[in-house]
């Protein structure tokens, strides 16, 4: 029985453990935490820090085939792997995805247009920031996610104190943009070249989180998904890049489409595949690592996902207690996907319920009825 190796216990390790135990393989994750979401579903369990040698050679010498679920793995870590076992996606695929600054020099190479940026890493690039820049986001070019690391600035002595804040560590600034809408597009793509995509999702993000994720996307005409589909392949062409990738873009007010990030891993806004597709992102990501074949996956189903995150187990009365799922399960169509995370925090992702229907219009009904019942905002 062949065994496939995870960097990563959390959620989207989780997932990717189901994925493959369901087509047959072994897996093995290697996460520092002793109890872990994806630890916990996972045939065996390495736990070590992913620059510890004897760790990953444990994890080379029990798997196939490698993959990292965490977008922060040290790159280090995989090449290492790499020297012993097929790894996918590669270490220089995920270390352009883990530096903005890099990541939006790949976008320009590629021909996709971002966001109107400068890099910040000393005083006199400080100093020479295009004052049509603000107001803008200063973000750290490493490790941040969710929106952490990231200040917005009006001025330039506010992005003085706010690259202070930082602690001085590289940053970009980004031109803040009048954005219509938030849209990802998931390829995923094989050693063989093999590209497929799904359709373009649209994004409603709250204090920096995925709050919602709608397919097909409402707002969006067909040229402008056609634009992103077309930008998402030729980023991932570019790359050589092997595994599912997620690339998320700004749709701006005056019509232009820019790219915003890219994410080496399943993303949160491709959860409704599980529920809405032929096959999902994280059967896409098992089957692109095995050497399995990758049809174009297809939708079968308008969807929905509403995150859940922590903040849903703190009722007024105090906590933590979880939400009523029976009354959401009650409505037709709903797919309730709980991580097994031990203890509820606020802005934590425990879990996400798909929305799945007929028709787009059945979809977001039913999705605001589930909404209105955990208590979740409505105005999507
Ligand atoms: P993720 O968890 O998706 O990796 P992140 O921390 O890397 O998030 P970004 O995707 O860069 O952060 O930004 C988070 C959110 O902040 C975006 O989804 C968008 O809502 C808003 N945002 C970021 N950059 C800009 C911008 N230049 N103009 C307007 N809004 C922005
Ligand atoms: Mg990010
Ligand atoms: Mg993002």
């Amino acid at each position: 029985q062949a065994t496939l190796g995870v960097l990563g216990g959390g959620q989207l390790g989780r997932m990717f453990v189901h994925a493959a135990q369901a087509l047959g393989y072994r897996c093995v994750v290697l996460d520092p935490d002793a109890i872990s979401p994806a630890g916990a579903v996972a045939e065996q369990h390495i736990q070590a820090d992913y620059l510890d040698s004897f760790g990953l050679a444990q994890l080379a010498r029990d798997c196939d085939a490698i993959t990292t679920e965490f977008e922060n793995v040290p790159a280090l870590a995989l090449e290492t792997l790499a020297g012993m076992r097929t790894v996918a996606p590669a270490a220089a695929s995920v270390a352009v995805c883990q530096d903005r600054a890099v990541e939006k020099a790949h976008f320009e190479s590629a021909g996709v247009p971002c966001a109107p940026h400068a890099v910040i890493t000393n005083d006199i690039e400080l100093a020479a920031v295009d004052p049509a820049l603000l107001p803008g986001i200063l973000k750290t070019s490493r490790m941040g996610y969710d929106g952490k690391g990231q200040v917005r600035v009006s001025t330039a002595v506010e992005l003085a104190a706010a690259w202070n804040d930082l602690k001085r560590v590289p940053c970009v600034l980004e031109q803040l943009l009048p954005l219509k809408a938030e849209l990802s597009v998931l390829v995923a793509r094989g050693a063989d070249g093999q590209l497929v995509n799904y359709p373009v999702q649209q994004n409603l993000h709250r204090g920096g989180i995925l709050s919602v994720t709608e397919v097909p996307a409402p707002a969006v005409p067909t040229d402008v998904q056609q634009q992103a589909v077309a930008a998402a392949r030729q980023v991932a062409e570019a790359l050589g890049y092997v595994g599912v990738l997620c690339i998320e873009f700004f749709w701006l007010h005056d019509g232009r489409l820019v790219v915003n990030e890219m994410a080496p891993r399943p993303h949160n806004s491709g959860h409704w595949t599980m529920n809405g597709a032929s096959a999902s992102q994280f059967e896409l990501q098992v089957r692109a690592l095995a050497g399995l074949p990758l049809p174009e996956p297809r939708q079968h189903s308008a969807a929905v996902m509403l995150n859940l995150l922590g903040d849903l187990w703190f009722s007024e009365e105090g906590g933590p207690t979880p939400p009523a799922w029976d009354r959401v399960l009650a409505l037709p169509g709903t797919h309730l996907h709980l991580y097994g995370k031990a203890e509820a925090r606020h802005g934590r992702k425990m879990g996400h319920l798909n929305i799945t229907a007929a028709t787009a219009e059945a979809a977001h009904l039913i999705a605001l009825e589930a909404a209105l019942i955990l208590g979740l905002p409505t105005d999507f």
